[in-house]
């Protein structure tokens, strides 16, 4: 016994291995090309999701474990729903689903081909991934920590990383005498 204790505990006081993130993108590499615009009110338009860049055909994963509630075309669209722990449902569309209605799936199992022509989708493919708990549609950037994430305008965002790499302008801007 005492040589089982021996090994026990060293193995309890151990730090816990870190969990795997429950959520996860559900394509690679993921490129946010549009963000969720909740409307002022429900019927106003808004646009109830992220978008995705990505190309025809690109395999498209589950952002969690569940169990796929939806997989079907909508309105010429493939769309599949899936229901996570906690009455959250994340939404993939447009998809052409390999999964089934009553269909367990886990973190990162394929469930589809994305299809091209979601509407305002600047490249080849976008995937619209939606989240929503009950009627009430959420940020599904949330599921990953990044709900707050923005995104910057091209323009912005040449001119950064070309200022960036100004050293004279970058050592200006020290005033103590670090440098
Ligand atoms: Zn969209």
């Amino acid at each position: 016994m005492p040589a089982l204790a021996a090994v026990l505990i060293p193995l309890l006081l151990l730090p816990l291995p870190l969990a795997e993130p429950r959520y996860r993108w559900p394509v690679a590499p993921p490129q946010v090309l549009r963000r969720f615009e909740p409307p002022p009110q429900r019927w106003l338009p808004g646009h109830r999701g992220v978008d995705l860049g990505s190309s025809p055909g690109a395999r498209v994963r589950a952002a969690g474990d569940g169990v796929v509630v939806y997989a079907q075309a909508l309105a010429g669209r493939g769309v599949i729903s899936i229901l996570h722990a906690g009455g959250l449902r994340t939404t993939y569309e447009p998809v052409t689903a390999t999964v089934r209605t009553g269909d367990r799936v886990s973190a990162g199992g394929p469930i589809g081909a994305l299809e091209a022509g979601h509407p305002g989708c600047p490249v080849a493919a976008c995937l619209h991934w939606g989240l929503r708990r009950g009627d009430v549609y959420l940020d599904p950037l949330a599921l990953l920590g990044l709900g707050r994430v923005r995104l910057l305008p091209l323009q912005t965002y040449f001119r950064k990383a070309a200022s960036s790499g100004g050293r004279r302008s970058a050592s200006r801007s020290y005033s103590s005498g670090l440098l």
